[in-house]
């Protein structure tokens, strides 16, 4: 892996070649790296190779490319188990994203686990995937989703947290980062907490991975999942973590081909992990694009990218107190540079409108976190969500757009 060089924002944006664009007559400035992050040449570049060169269907090894493909797609296996610390290559699942990756655990682990009585908890800062995968496996064994309070500054409230950890407990789901608000969580402190009490503990990653090294030994949790298109790599392609003992006791959630060791009509048996979770041609090209996504990462110091994103949003937030009715949406003691408020007098969706004319790409509504709305009794906010490839000119272009929009709406 390369080592990385010194941290440098605007030679980085080079990579990147859609940011090289105008969009309606602008310079484009993107700030919606939450919702998905541009893709760097070599990511590009990796996939478009695999499809010219080595193109063929992976674990059937009759011919050269078969191979070549198998190799490549179990290698990014092994990249993924580096990046994230995991013991063994084989507790990492592909999924088609976070989404299909908290489906999976909430039907496979969820459907032959819960109890009726039994309660799973999930934070109000959780992402509607977070949520709803456990409202449907609550329904199907009677089981009770309860939500986690979180401070008004938008942190998990961990007193409450404990007060709510008993013996009904069997799972905490919680994000590592927030969407929305940006609040970095105590997951290995949660996890410690949970596990203390007998419960399970799901880690959503998608807001955390490109942002900070992420451990899942030291967090300590039972489950990680995050999507690929979130780390500068391919949209379709995602990853389950979980521990190995508690993989190999839960039964497939999709059946089909690669899942199964044998089948006959008296009954089937099911392959060993990963491929038991991993029914149907996979996504090779998925793979191979995060995989080339995380040696991209490797080439960066992620430590410098954190901080400098944090520093764009120091730089939103000293630009923000000359603008009235301007109101920041939470205020985490730990956050990634998200930037989330609400202008008075201007609905969100036309201000996103607005900052779009002049090519400012930023996200606007619920982002799908619509508890966490009502906890703040607003219907949506307009996030800002930078990334290693902003700029403190993307800030600069974002407040103009911002303080012509108090001018055309005042
Ligand atoms: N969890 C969080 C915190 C997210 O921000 C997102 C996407 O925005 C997801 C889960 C779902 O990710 P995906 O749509 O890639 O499955």
């Amino acid at each position: 892996m390369a080592s990385a060089a010194p941290f440098d924002p605007a030679a980085l944006r080079q990579d990147f070649p859609i940011l090289q664009q105008s969009v309606n007559g602008a310079p484009l400035v993107y700030l919606d790296n939450a919702a998905t992050t541009q893709k760097p040449e070599v990511v590009i570049q990796a996939i478009a190779n695999y499809y010219r060169r080595d193109n063929a269907n992976v674990h059937r090894g009759a011919h050269t490319l078969s191979d070549r493909a198998t190799v490549a797609f179990e290698a990014a296996r092994e990249t993924v188990a580096r990046f994230i610390n995991s013991p063994r290559s084989n507790q990492v699942i592909w999924t088609r994203g976070a989404t299909e990756a908290i489906n999976l655990v909430a039907y496979s682990w969820g459907h032959t686990h819960l109890r009726a009585g039994d309660r799973i908890l999930v934070s109000y800062l959780e992402h509607h995937s977070n949520i709803v995968p456990w409202q449907l496996a609550a329904a199907a064994t009677g089981a009770e989703v309860v939500p986690i309070p979180i401070t008004e500054a938008g942190d998990i409230d961990l007193q409450a947290l404990t007060g709510l950890l008993d013996e009904r407990v069997k799972l905490v789901a919680v994000n590592h980062v927030s969407n929305a608000l940006g609040t970095i969580n105590p997951v290995a402190e949660i996890s410690r907490l949970a596990h203390a009490a007998g419960a399970k503990v799901l880690v959503d990653g998608a807001q955390a991975i490109a942002h900070m090294p992420v451990d899942v030994q030291s967090i300590g949790c039972d489950f990680y999942v995050f999507s690929g298109h979130k780390l500068f790599g391919p949209t379709g392609m995602g990853v389950l973590w979980g521990q190995e003992a508690l993989l190999d006791t839960m039964p497939p959630f999709l059946g089909g081909g690669e899942m199964i060791e044998t089948v006959s009509f008296s009954g089937s048996t099911w392959n060993a992990l990963p491929f038991k979770f991993e029914a149907g041609t996979p996504n090779i090209a998925g793979a191979i694009g995060m995989a080339a996504a995380i040696d991209y990462l490797a080439g960066i110091d992620i430590a410098a990218a954190a901080a400098h994103e944090c520093s764009l949003l120091q730089q939103s937030i000293d630009l923000a107190g000359d603008i009235d009715g301007l109101r920041r949406i939470g205020n985490p003691a730990q956050t990634v540079g998200i930037f989330s408020f609400v202008l008075e007098g201007v609905h969100p969706s036309d201000l996103g409108m607005l900052l779009d004319e002049q090519g400012i790409a930023v996200r606007t509504g619920h982002h799908c976190t619509q508890p966490l709305m009502a906890h703040y009794q607003v219907p949506g906010t307009v996030r800002a969500s930078y990334s290693l490839y902003n700029t403190a000119d993307d800030v600069e272009r974002l407040f103009a757009g911002i303080h012509k929009a108090k001018r055309l709406f005042g």
